[in-house]
């Protein structure tokens, strides 16, 4: 525990060091795939005490706590630093850095929220957006990684986790274990409580058989939460979650997918055959694992939002000082108004996104409801980085087609955000459903 105690604080160890010293090196724009010097050129963000000297009580979305806001240049300065001269390697080999992934546990990436009682660094809920909102500017694979630990795996232990399990896992997964979310099979994607995977009862044990498809994470987890079915004539009541240890016998992970974007990250199908797990793996009630799923889907959400909208900013990032050295017909072609108009109507849309995401963020964070508000976020974040890298390859002309620089990624990495954690119709139905209930 202790161990795990220092792992997880390193994050807030580094920010004290910085002690707010934390400096913004531009860096030269060495090749074009390395971070764009002008990140963060729009949407400047405040500390909140700065703002409360000004006399304003409700502060703007865009406002921050002190701590919030050196993690966010934390973590901007290491996607930079660190990430940013992997980002097209990984993408080349559909292979996450090994290295890499231990560093985001090490710097306490991976238990961001989580209290410092189980290893993590204690911070807040929005914290973790502002993390995979950065790392999604370099690369939107890594931002996954903090994204699905953070806001999914974690959170399941703290919602729904005995003490005893609290303690056996979280600590760990402060440290160095991968946790992967197993709902989806091969027959059962937007209609995910359909599920035929099950887990019977024997004695003190279960017995769990099935096959889940699209696990992210799946080649590096050393812990699934498997929703498996354990009284099937109960329908989606019976639906339950199971912890299973990846060297659990009978547990196979698949071939990874070759996929079009977010490639580094691994994507497997997983079979469970007849897979004993005892009955204290059982996380939260018996039959309650549709809710517990669909309440980590709604804040896991807000996460995929955050990545969308890093990625669309990131791509934005790239491209803007391009089309500012890009001359034709005598002058930079930033510098048409034709393409102005085009770049402001995309900044606004960047804009909306991130008021949309911060809000339902804070809604979390303070526990209101937020189904709306969150697959609103989603549903928009990820339309607008489809048109964002769409826009930006548009006006780099030919360059932007080619892998000499990343827009051309941001473009494949920006789909997934239409179909992971409910499609883009699922949000809207979602969306209707909570319409319909207000009127
Ligand atoms: C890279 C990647 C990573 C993933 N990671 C995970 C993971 O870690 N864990 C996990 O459990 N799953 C994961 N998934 C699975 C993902 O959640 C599903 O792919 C998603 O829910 C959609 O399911 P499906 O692919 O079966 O599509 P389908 O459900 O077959 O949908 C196909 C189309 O039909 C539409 N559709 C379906 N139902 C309706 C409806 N009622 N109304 C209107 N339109 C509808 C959809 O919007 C979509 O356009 C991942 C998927 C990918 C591609």
């Amino acid at each position: 525990m202790a161990a795990a105690a220092a792992a997880g604080g390193a994050l807030l160890a580094l920010l004290k060091r910085g002690g707010g010293r934390l400096r913004w090196n531009v860096t030269p724009y060495r090749n074009s795939w390395m971070a764009s010097p002008c990140v963060f050129k729009s949407s400047k963000p405040e500390a909140l005490q700065n703002l409360a000297k000004d006399g304003l009580t409700y502060a703007p979305l865009q406002t921050f706590m002190e701590e919030e806001l050196m993690i966010k240049e934390m973590v901007k300065k290491f996607a930079q630093e660190r990430v940013a001269p992997l980002v097209q390697k990984m993408d080349e080999e559909a292979k996450f850095d090994e290295s890499l992934l231990q560093e985001l546990f090490e710097r306490g990436l991976m238990s961001i929220d989580l209290d410092p009682e189980y290893g993590g660094t204690g911070a807040s809920f929005f914290s973790v957006i502002l993390v995979v909102e950065e790392l999604a500017k370099v690369d939107p694979s890594v931002s996954l990684a903090c994204e699905l630990q953070n806001t999914f795996s974690t959170k399941l232990f703290t919602s729904y986790g005995t003490e005893e399990q609290k303690r056996t896992y979280l600590p760990r997964m402060a440290k160095n274990l991968v946790g992967s979310i197993c709902i989806s099979e091969p027959g059962s994607g937007s209609d995910a409580f359909s599920m035929k995977t099950h887990a019977e009862k024997k004695g003190d044990y279960y017995i769990i058989n099935g096959s889940k498809m699209w696990i992210s994470f799946a080649e590096q987890a050393g812990v699934f939460f498997v929703m498996a079915n354990a009284n099937p004539s109960a329908g989606y009541k019976g639906i339950t979650c199971f912890i299973v240890d990846r060297d659990t016998e009978g547990v196979h992970v698949g071939k990874k997918e070759n996929k079009l974007g977010i490639r580094a990250t691994s994507t497997c199908p997983v079979t469970f055959d007849n897979v004993k797990v005892p009955e204290t793996n059982m996380l939260g009630q018996f039959g309650k694992g549709y809710k517990c799923a669909i309440e980590m889907l709604n804040v896991g959400r807000i996460g995929i939002a955050a990545q969308m909208l890093g990625l669309a900013q990131g791509c934005f990032d790239h491209t803007i000082p391009y089309l500012k050295q890009r001359n034709q017909f005598g002058k930079p072609i930033f510098e048409f108004q034709g393409m102005q108009h085009q770049v402001a109507q995309v900044a606004i849309q960047i804009e909306a996104a991130r008021l949309l995401t911060y809000n339902a963020a804070r809604l979390a964070e303070t526990g209101k409801p937020l189904i709306k508000e969150a697959s609103m976020a989603k549903y928009y974040a990820a339309e607008v980085a489809t048109l964002t890298t769409s826009k930006c390859i548009e006006w780099m002309g030919g360059v932007g087609f080619t892998k000499d620089y990343p827009i051309e990624k941001y473009y494949r990495d920006c789909k997934i955000g239409t179909i992971y954690e409910g499609t883009s119709n699922i949000q809207l139905n979602a969306i209707a459903k909570c319409i319909a209930q207000e009127y």
